[in-house]
């Protein structure tokens, strides 16, 4: 089980489920410790958190309501070039506990535009799951409350995350070998 093809790349082993879903349990013990009482929306990003976030909750196990979302990129004419979309955000944010339940934080500028929208309407505060952060790759200083693993600058797949459409369903993260970095 150690290397493995996906498409035209190969990727080597890095963090077995095991690892991965003893991680998960610990996290959601402090979520369950800090919102328990909250009934929280968790807002899971779509489509690389869905592996994690079904973990995630089931482990978590209180009273929550969940919301799918989706993000489109467009091509834009504001400062960054890039404009995004926010598809299915529940309109019954006000006053809530929002937990975002990402895969996986690289620059962070994600995560900070979900939060400063999701800040427009009103939660009493927002919290963030991530299952991977690359911190060496950060271009904001966003904290995230529950954070699975920290990791180095390298590509990964599996667990929910693909590589170019495939590989999601691979049980375990993959990370790309050193022969196939451009
Ligand atoms: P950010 O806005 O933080 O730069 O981008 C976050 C998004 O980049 C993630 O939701 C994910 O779609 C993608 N991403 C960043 N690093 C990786 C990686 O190593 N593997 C995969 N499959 N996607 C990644």
């Amino acid at each position: 089980m150690g290397n493995i093809r996906v498409l035209d790349k190969e990727f080597k082993i890095y963090i077995s489920e095991e690892t991965i879903k003893a991680r998960i349990a610990e996290i959601a013990t402090s979520i369950r410790e800090d919102l328990a009482d909250k009934n929280p929306l968790f807002i899971v990003v779509l489509n690389g958190a869905f592996i994690f976030a079904a973990d995630l909750l089931r482990e978590t196990n209180i009273a929550c309501e969940i919301n799918f979302i989706r993000l489109s990129s467009y091509e834009g004419t504001n400062s960054t070039g890039k404009m995004k979309n926010i598809m299915g955000l529940d309109k019954n944010i006000e006053g809530r506990s929002v937990v975002i339940v990402e895969d996986i934080i690289d620059t962070g500028l994600t995560m900070e535009y979900l939060c400063k929208t999701i800040a427009k309407s009103n939660p009493a505060e927002i919290r963030i799951a991530s299952l991977f952060v690359k911190p060496g790759k950060l271009q904001t200083d966003i904290k995230t409350d529950y954070k699975c693993f920290d990791i180095d600058n390298d590509f990964i797949v599996g667990y929910g995350l693909d590589y170019d459409g495939v590989g999601r369903n691979l049980k375990n993260i993959y990370k790309i070998s050193e022969t196939e970095q451009e």
